[in-house]
């Protein structure tokens, strides 16, 4: 039976409220927190509340490692000690002439939250184009839940009868997903199969060329990928997924027990009941301040939301912008409340770090993807991101929590992180 309660909690206090505890969400809340640390608001004590589905700040870039106990950071950890709320629920509607928020929580009932200025960073999900077979039979690693699940098929391949493709896996998606669980499929299989013989790892996309948006990257990433032993299968059409395989248009059916899609991703579905302008990916459009635009008391950061990174590119979804757009979001939506100064979000460098499993990771910077670092010496980069530097403050004092969410921008990863 389902509850319906209307929260009055903020009827006396002015409530910042933020939608997703992802890389964005997460960092947005303590930023606010932090700016809202030690100051007098006019109208009374201001709470910072969290809603995020899960109890945890879930490190979403590792969704291709095995292990996924480390991807996991429990919100009490983080938002305990600095005296943010949070609630674990599913937000279901967004009513922004009301400034009201729809919950509901994982027994069924559901609650409206009231606000008096919004974060949205729900973040973003993969898309699923209408291919027959496609959302029943792949699995995926774009969540911590997906990624769970592939984790649990592996485990059951050894107790099927042996058959063709028993501990064959397609990868349908060459960019940075697809690319990275590739590379750790044949280790991953092959200790399942206790015989690397029978393992087969085929990485496709309807591309001319394997990760071909990948700029100098490009070609490493083939050298990778020819060392691990996974077939590349450019200008691949997929016409159907079936439980024992991948059919491809022309006829070729490659008889596989896992398919995994990495097929891009789209902002969250709930963008579209904030009133305002998306992008082609329907993000929302905001201003350097990370306002969306035409709706003063909402902001956005992280996947959901388009600001011109740079001036004059759009951010790209990543977590390496979705961090220090969270910490500029908070910051500014407290600022906002307090009548103070709000801070332009400006930066000028990206970088892509691809892994590539025990061949090690590839390295470049700009748009472009001009190659910096390979191997042994990109993956020291990439352990460095993955193990530390995205990772919040776990010692659970405020004042590092707090101080780990000022309003800067991090320099670009070293590519000459030493080896141990
Ligand atoms: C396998 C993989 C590898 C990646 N590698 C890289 C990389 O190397 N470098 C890089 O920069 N980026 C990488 N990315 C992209 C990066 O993970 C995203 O850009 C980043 O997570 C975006 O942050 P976010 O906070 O906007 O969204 P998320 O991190 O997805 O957070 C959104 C949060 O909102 C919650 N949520 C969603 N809907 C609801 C709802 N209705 N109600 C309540 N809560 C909800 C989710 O549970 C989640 O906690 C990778 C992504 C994947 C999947």
């Amino acid at each position: 039976m389902s509850r319906s309660t209307r929260d009055d909690a903020q009827a006396s206090a002015s409530r910042i409220l933020v939608l997703g505890a992802g890389f964005a969400g997460l960092w947005a809340a303590v930023g606010a927190a932090r700016l809202l640390a030690g100051t007098t608001h006019p109208h009374g004590p201001v709470e910072v509340l969290v809603v995020n589905a899960r109890p945890f700040h879930s490190i979403r870039v590792r969704n291709y490692e095995a292990d996924l106990d480390v991807t996991k950071v429990p919100l009490a950890d983080v938002l305990d000690p600095i005296g943010v709320k949070w609630l674990q629920a599913t937000v279901t509607h967004i009513d922004v002439a009301q400034r009201q928020v729809e919950v509901q929580s994982a027994d069924g009932g559901t609650r409206t939250l009231g606000y008096t200025r919004l974060v949205f960073a729900l973040g973003s999900a993969l898309v699923h184009p209408p291919i027959p077979g496609l959302a029943e039979h792949a699995l995926d690693v774009d969540t911590y839940e997906g990624a769970v699940r592939l984790r649990e098929h592996l485990a059951a391949l050894p107790s099927r009868p042996a058959s063709a493709g028993r501990y064959t896996a397609v990868v349908i998606g060459a960019g940075l997903t697809g690319t990275e669980i590739a590379a750790e499929l044949p280790g991953r299989l092959a200790a399942l199969a206790g015989d690397p013989a029978q393992v087969r790892v085929v990485l496709m996309d309807r591309t001319p060329k394997i990760a071909q948006a990948m700029g100098e990257a490009q070609p490493v990433i083939e050298t990778a990928m020819g060392a691990l032993g996974v077939e590349l299968r450019p200008d691949a059409q997929v016409a159907g997924v079936t439980v024992n395989g991948v059919d491809l248009v022309g006829g070729e059916h490659i008889a596989a027990s896992t398919v995994i899609w990495c097929g891009g991703m789209r902002a969250n579905a709930l963008t579209a009941q904030i009133p305002a302008e998306h992008d082609e990916l329907g993000r929302l459009r905001v201003d350097h301040c990370l306002r969306v635009r035409g709706v003063d008391d909402v902001f956005a950061a992280g996947d959901s939301a388009r600001s011109l990174i740079d001036g004059k590119q759009p951010s790209i979804m990543s977590c390496q912008y979705g961090r220090p757009m969270g910490r500029y979001a908070g910051h500014n939506v407290a600022a906002d409340l307090l009548g103070e100064p709000l801070l332009p979000l400006n930066i000028d460098w990206y970088t892509t770090i691809v892994d590539l499993g025990p061949w090690g990771a590839v390295y470049t910077q700009t748009r472009d993807r001009v190659l910096v670092a390979q191997g042994a010496q990109a993956k020291r980069t990439k352990r460095l991101i993955n193990g530390e530097r995205i990772y919040p403050p776990l010692n659970r004092n405020p004042a590092d929590i707090l101080q780990a969410a000022a309003p800067t921008v991090q320099t670009p990863p070293p590519d000459d992180v030493p080896a141990c």
